[in-house]
Protein backbone atom coordinates (compact mmCIF):
# COMPACT_ATOMS: atom_id res chain seq x y z
CA UNK A 1 0.00 0.00 0.00
CA UNK A 2 2.40 2.41 0.87
CA UNK A 3 5.40 1.98 -0.91
CA UNK A 4 5.47 4.90 -2.80
CA UNK A 5 5.58 6.87 -0.30
CA UNK A 6 8.06 4.29 1.50
CA UNK A 7 10.29 5.05 -1.35
CA UNK A 8 9.68 8.80 -1.19
CA UNK A 9 10.94 8.88 2.41
CA UNK A 10 13.47 6.88 2.41
CA UNK A 11 14.47 8.78 -0.26
CA UNK A 12 14.60 11.97 1.74
CA UNK A 13 16.14 11.13 4.30
CA UNK A 14 19.02 9.72 2.29
CA UNK A 15 20.38 12.96 1.92
CA UNK A 16 20.74 13.22 5.68
CA UNK A 17 23.37 10.64 6.02
CA UNK A 18 26.73 10.64 6.69
CA UNK A 19 26.13 14.06 8.15
CA UNK A 20 27.53 15.19 11.43
CA UNK A 21 25.41 18.40 12.29
CA UNK A 22 21.94 19.56 10.41
CA UNK A 23 21.98 22.93 8.98
CA UNK A 24 18.72 24.69 8.86
CA UNK A 25 19.02 24.30 5.15
CA UNK A 26 18.95 20.44 5.70
CA UNK A 27 16.19 20.69 7.64
CA UNK A 28 14.04 22.85 4.96
CA UNK A 29 15.21 20.72 2.17
CA UNK A 30 14.24 17.10 4.23
CA UNK A 31 10.79 18.98 4.96
CA UNK A 32 10.11 19.45 1.69
CA UNK A 33 10.56 15.94 0.14
CA UNK A 34 8.60 14.86 3.05
CA UNK A 35 5.84 17.17 2.56
CA UNK A 36 5.55 16.46 -1.17
CA UNK A 37 5.76 12.66 -0.56
CA UNK A 38 3.04 13.00 1.66
CA UNK A 39 0.92 15.46 -0.38
CA UNK A 40 1.68 12.75 -3.56
CA UNK A 41 0.05 9.98 -1.36
CA UNK A 42 -2.95 12.06 -0.91
CA UNK A 43 -2.96 12.44 2.47
CA UNK A 44 -5.08 15.93 3.21
CA UNK A 45 -3.55 18.93 3.05
CA UNK A 46 -3.98 20.35 6.46
CA UNK A 47 -2.89 17.48 7.91
CA UNK A 48 0.95 17.36 5.85
CA UNK A 49 1.15 21.21 6.84
CA UNK A 50 0.61 20.12 10.84
CA UNK A 51 2.72 17.20 10.74
CA UNK A 52 5.74 19.14 8.83
CA UNK A 53 5.32 22.24 11.01
CA UNK A 54 5.66 19.75 14.11
CA UNK A 55 8.87 17.48 12.18
CA UNK A 56 10.56 21.26 11.69
CA UNK A 57 10.54 22.41 15.06
CA UNK A 58 11.35 19.41 16.75
CA UNK A 59 14.42 18.70 13.93
CA UNK A 60 15.71 21.72 14.57
CA UNK A 61 15.09 22.20 18.26
CA UNK A 62 17.15 20.75 21.64
CA UNK A 63 16.58 17.56 21.44
CA UNK A 64 18.85 16.80 18.74
CA UNK A 65 21.22 15.49 20.76
CA UNK A 66 22.44 12.02 21.99
CA UNK A 67 23.21 8.73 20.86
CA UNK A 68 21.89 9.03 17.54
CA UNK A 69 23.42 10.77 14.22
CA UNK A 70 21.11 13.31 12.85
CA UNK A 71 19.62 11.27 10.25
CA UNK A 72 18.44 9.00 12.97
CA UNK A 73 16.96 11.37 15.04
CA UNK A 74 15.13 12.85 11.86
CA UNK A 75 13.91 9.19 11.35
CA UNK A 76 12.72 8.79 14.65
CA UNK A 77 11.25 12.01 15.12
CA UNK A 78 9.02 11.45 12.12
CA UNK A 79 8.20 7.97 13.33
CA UNK A 80 6.92 9.52 16.75
CA UNK A 81 4.93 11.93 14.44
CA UNK A 82 3.54 9.40 12.15
CA UNK A 83 2.39 7.45 15.21
CA UNK A 84 0.66 10.90 16.31
CA UNK A 85 -1.17 11.27 13.21
CA UNK A 86 -2.17 7.42 13.52
CA UNK A 87 -3.86 8.00 16.70
CA UNK A 88 -0.78 7.00 19.53
CA UNK A 89 -2.43 4.20 21.28
CA UNK A 90 -4.53 0.92 19.83
CA UNK A 91 -7.88 1.68 20.68
CA UNK A 92 -9.30 -1.39 21.42
CA UNK A 93 -13.87 -2.27 21.22
CA UNK A 94 -15.47 -0.95 24.05
CA UNK A 95 -17.92 -3.73 25.25
CA UNK A 96 -20.68 -3.07 27.09
CA UNK A 97 -21.20 -3.83 31.11
CA UNK A 98 -25.07 -5.44 30.03
CA UNK A 99 -24.59 -7.57 26.94
CA UNK A 100 -25.38 -6.91 24.52
CA UNK A 101 -22.72 -4.87 23.26
CA UNK A 102 -24.32 -3.19 19.77
CA UNK A 103 -21.79 -2.19 17.60
CA UNK A 104 -23.00 -0.76 13.98
CA UNK A 105 -21.30 -0.03 10.69
CA UNK A 106 -21.92 2.28 7.88
CA UNK A 107 -20.13 3.87 5.17
CA UNK A 108 -20.26 4.44 1.51
CA UNK A 109 -21.41 1.52 -0.30
CA UNK A 110 -18.68 -0.80 -1.78
CA UNK A 111 -16.82 0.38 1.12
CA UNK A 112 -16.55 -3.29 2.30
CA UNK A 113 -19.43 -2.92 5.42
CA UNK A 114 -20.94 -6.59 4.49
CA UNK A 115 -17.24 -8.16 4.40
CA UNK A 116 -15.97 -6.40 7.73
CA UNK A 117 -18.79 -7.51 9.49
CA UNK A 118 -18.17 -11.28 8.70
CA UNK A 119 -14.65 -10.28 9.59
CA UNK A 120 -15.50 -8.94 12.63
CA UNK A 121 -18.06 -12.12 13.53
CA UNK A 122 -15.33 -14.41 12.97
CA UNK A 123 -12.42 -12.28 14.75
CA UNK A 124 -15.44 -11.62 18.15
CA UNK A 125 -15.80 -15.64 17.76
CA UNK A 126 -11.32 -16.14 18.28
CA UNK A 127 -12.22 -13.79 21.34
CA UNK A 128 -14.32 -16.06 22.75
CA UNK A 129 -17.74 -14.08 22.13
CA UNK A 130 -20.87 -14.83 20.78
CA UNK A 131 -21.92 -12.95 18.10
CA UNK A 132 -24.89 -12.06 16.15
CA UNK A 133 -24.69 -10.27 12.46
CA UNK A 134 -27.32 -8.33 11.25
CA UNK A 135 -28.71 -7.82 8.06
CA UNK A 136 -30.19 -3.74 8.36
CA UNK A 137 -29.11 -3.13 4.39
CA UNK A 138 -32.18 -3.31 2.71
CA UNK A 139 -31.49 -0.93 -0.10
CA UNK A 140 -28.39 -2.69 -1.91
CA UNK A 141 -30.56 -5.99 -4.18
CA UNK A 142 -28.56 -9.42 -2.47
CA UNK A 143 -27.24 -7.44 0.74
CA UNK A 144 -29.26 -9.78 2.73
CA UNK A 145 -27.70 -12.94 0.93
CA UNK A 146 -24.73 -11.82 0.95
CA UNK A 147 -24.36 -11.23 4.30
CA UNK A 148 -25.46 -14.52 5.32
CA UNK A 149 -22.78 -15.85 2.75
CA UNK A 150 -20.60 -14.42 5.11
CA UNK A 151 -22.03 -15.43 8.35
CA UNK A 152 -21.72 -18.59 7.09
CA UNK A 153 -17.78 -19.14 6.46
CA UNK A 154 -17.21 -17.53 9.56
CA UNK A 155 -19.75 -19.64 11.19
CA UNK A 156 -21.65 -16.49 12.84
CA UNK A 157 -25.36 -16.74 13.27
CA UNK A 158 -26.98 -14.10 10.81
CA UNK A 159 -30.72 -12.25 11.94
CA UNK A 160 -32.04 -11.10 8.61
CA UNK A 161 -35.64 -9.91 7.60
CA UNK A 162 -38.03 -12.98 7.06
CA UNK A 163 -38.99 -11.13 3.62
CA UNK A 164 -35.57 -11.32 2.07
CA UNK A 165 -33.17 -8.84 0.14
CA UNK A 166 -34.68 -5.29 -0.73
CA UNK A 167 -37.92 -5.44 1.49
CA UNK A 168 -38.50 -4.21 5.28
CA UNK A 169 -37.57 -1.06 7.74
CA UNK A 170 -34.20 -1.14 8.43
CA UNK A 171 -35.09 -0.18 12.07
CA UNK A 172 -37.38 -2.51 12.95
CA UNK A 173 -34.94 -4.91 11.68
CA UNK A 174 -32.31 -3.83 13.93
CA UNK A 175 -34.01 -3.16 16.83
CA UNK A 176 -35.60 -6.94 16.82
CA UNK A 177 -32.30 -8.11 16.09
CA UNK A 178 -31.19 -6.47 19.54
CA UNK A 179 -34.53 -8.75 21.04
CA UNK A 180 -33.05 -11.95 19.76
CA UNK A 181 -29.63 -11.33 20.40
CA UNK A 182 -30.65 -11.30 24.05
CA UNK A 183 -32.88 -14.02 24.34
CA UNK A 184 -30.77 -16.35 22.31
CA UNK A 185 -27.69 -15.04 24.76
CA UNK A 186 -25.66 -13.39 21.90
CA UNK A 187 -23.24 -11.15 23.22
CA UNK A 188 -22.38 -8.94 20.46
CA UNK A 189 -24.62 -7.58 17.65
CA UNK A 190 -23.39 -6.34 14.31
CA UNK A 191 -25.40 -4.38 12.49
CA UNK A 192 -24.60 -4.07 8.63
CA UNK A 193 -26.08 -0.48 7.64
CA UNK A 194 -27.09 0.30 3.85
CA UNK A 195 -24.97 2.50 2.42
CA UNK A 196 -24.88 4.96 -1.36
CA UNK A 197 -22.43 5.07 -3.89
CA UNK A 198 -22.14 9.20 -2.85
CA UNK A 199 -23.15 10.79 0.00
CA UNK A 200 -27.06 11.36 0.20
CA UNK A 201 -29.46 12.76 2.95
CA UNK A 202 -31.60 10.10 3.11
CA UNK A 203 -29.18 7.65 3.47
CA UNK A 204 -27.86 9.31 6.23
CA UNK A 205 -31.26 9.61 7.86
CA UNK A 206 -31.77 6.01 7.46
CA UNK A 207 -27.99 5.67 9.59
CA UNK A 208 -29.17 8.06 12.18
CA UNK A 209 -32.56 6.78 13.07
CA UNK A 210 -31.06 3.06 13.41
CA UNK A 211 -28.34 4.84 15.43
CA UNK A 212 -31.25 6.36 17.28
CA UNK A 213 -33.21 3.09 17.71
CA UNK A 214 -30.17 0.55 18.90
CA UNK A 215 -27.66 3.07 20.89
CA UNK A 216 -24.69 1.72 20.06
CA UNK A 217 -21.90 0.76 21.63
CA UNK A 218 -19.87 1.39 19.05
CA UNK A 219 -20.43 3.15 15.79
CA UNK A 220 -17.55 1.90 12.90
CA UNK A 221 -17.66 4.00 10.32
CA UNK A 222 -15.84 2.07 7.43
CA UNK A 223 -13.91 3.50 4.65
CA UNK A 224 -12.22 2.13 1.30
CA UNK A 225 -8.32 3.50 1.91
CA UNK A 226 -8.08 3.85 -1.74
CA UNK A 227 -10.14 6.72 -2.47
CA UNK A 228 -7.70 9.21 -2.49
CA UNK A 229 -8.67 13.23 -1.42
CA UNK A 230 -12.33 12.32 -1.46
CA UNK A 231 -11.44 10.38 2.20
CA UNK A 232 -11.36 13.38 4.10
CA UNK A 233 -14.84 14.79 2.69
CA UNK A 234 -16.85 11.36 2.82
CA UNK A 235 -15.24 10.63 6.79
CA UNK A 236 -16.82 14.73 7.40
CA UNK A 237 -20.17 13.86 6.48
CA UNK A 238 -20.39 10.61 8.53
CA UNK A 239 -19.07 12.12 11.66
CA UNK A 240 -21.57 14.77 11.06
CA UNK A 241 -24.54 12.16 10.05
CA UNK A 242 -23.67 9.49 12.84
CA UNK A 243 -21.24 10.65 15.17
CA UNK A 244 -19.15 7.44 14.51
CA UNK A 245 -16.68 6.16 17.65
CA UNK A 246 -13.91 4.32 15.38
CA UNK A 247 -12.75 3.84 11.74
CA UNK A 248 -12.29 0.63 10.01
CA UNK A 249 -9.59 1.18 6.98
CA UNK A 250 -10.90 -0.96 4.36
CA UNK A 251 -8.96 -2.79 1.29
CA UNK A 252 -5.45 -1.77 2.60
CA UNK A 253 -3.59 -4.19 0.64
CA UNK A 254 -4.61 -1.92 -3.17
CA UNK A 255 -1.23 -0.14 -3.80
CA UNK A 256 -3.26 3.25 -4.59
CA UNK A 257 -1.76 5.91 -2.84
CA UNK A 258 -3.25 5.41 1.00
CA UNK A 259 -3.58 9.10 2.13
CA UNK A 260 -7.12 8.11 3.60
CA UNK A 261 -5.38 6.26 5.96
CA UNK A 262 -3.04 9.10 7.26
CA UNK A 263 -5.68 11.68 6.95
CA UNK A 264 -8.50 9.88 8.58
CA UNK A 265 -8.11 10.59 12.29
CA UNK A 266 -6.39 14.33 11.92
CA UNK A 267 -9.56 15.08 10.72
CA UNK A 268 -12.40 13.08 12.14
CA UNK A 269 -10.83 13.25 15.76
CA UNK A 270 -11.89 9.01 15.87
CA UNK A 271 -9.43 6.06 16.25
CA UNK A 272 -8.58 4.01 13.53
CA UNK A 273 -9.56 0.69 15.17
CA UNK A 274 -9.29 -2.27 12.50
CA UNK A 275 -7.50 -2.69 9.16
CA UNK A 276 -9.11 -5.02 6.51
CA UNK A 277 -5.83 -6.18 3.98
CA UNK A 278 -8.30 -8.49 1.69
CA UNK A 279 -11.47 -9.87 0.40
CA UNK A 280 -10.88 -12.82 2.64
CA UNK A 281 -12.63 -13.41 5.92
CA UNK A 282 -8.80 -13.45 7.84
CA UNK A 283 -7.35 -10.56 5.74
CA UNK A 284 -8.52 -8.26 8.94
CA UNK A 285 -6.55 -6.67 11.85
CA UNK A 286 -6.80 -4.60 15.11
CA UNK A 287 -5.22 -1.65 14.20
CA UNK A 288 -1.84 -0.60 15.89
CA UNK A 289 -0.98 2.77 14.76
CA UNK A 290 2.81 2.09 15.81
CA UNK A 291 2.97 -1.05 13.33
CA UNK A 292 1.61 1.22 10.76
CA UNK A 293 4.37 3.59 11.26
CA UNK A 294 7.21 0.99 11.51
CA UNK A 295 5.93 0.06 8.19
CA UNK A 296 5.49 2.78 6.66
CA UNK A 297 9.02 3.64 7.46
CA UNK A 298 10.76 0.26 7.17
P1 LIG B 1 -20.41 -2.76 1.25
O1 LIG B 1 -21.21 -2.27 0.09
O2 LIG B 1 -19.85 -1.62 2.04
O3 LIG B 1 -21.13 -3.75 2.09
O4 LIG B 1 -19.11 -3.46 0.62
P2 LIG B 1 -18.78 -5.01 0.42
O5 LIG B 1 -18.47 -5.66 1.71
O6 LIG B 1 -19.82 -5.65 -0.43
O7 LIG B 1 -17.41 -4.90 -0.38
C1 LIG B 1 -17.33 -4.36 -1.69
C2 LIG B 1 -16.25 -5.12 -2.48
O8 LIG B 1 -14.97 -4.88 -1.88
C3 LIG B 1 -16.42 -6.62 -2.45
O9 LIG B 1 -16.09 -7.11 -3.71
C4 LIG B 1 -15.43 -7.10 -1.40
O10 LIG B 1 -14.98 -8.40 -1.65
C5 LIG B 1 -14.32 -6.10 -1.57
N1 LIG B 1 -13.55 -5.87 -0.33
C6 LIG B 1 -14.00 -5.65 0.93
N2 LIG B 1 -12.97 -5.46 1.79
C7 LIG B 1 -11.83 -5.57 1.05
C8 LIG B 1 -10.43 -5.46 1.35
O11 LIG B 1 -10.00 -5.21 2.49
N3 LIG B 1 -9.57 -5.63 0.30
C9 LIG B 1 -9.99 -5.89 -0.95
N4 LIG B 1 -9.07 -6.03 -1.92
N5 LIG B 1 -11.30 -5.98 -1.28
C10 LIG B 1 -12.21 -5.84 -0.29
Amino acid sequence: MFDTLQDRLQSAFKNLRGKGRLSEADIDATAREIRVALLDADVAVPVVRDFIARIKERATGSEVSGALNPAQQVIKIVNEELVGILGGETRRIRFAKNPPTVIMLAGLQGAGKTTLAGKLGRWLKEQGKSPMLVAADLQRPNAVTQLQVVGEQAGVTVFAPEAGNGVGDPVKVARDAISEATRTLHDVVVVDTAGRLGIDAELMKQASDIRDAVQPDEVLFVIDAMIGQDAVQTAEAFLEGVDFTGVVLSKLDGDARGGAALSVRSVTGRPIMFASTGEKLTDFDVFHPDRMASRILD
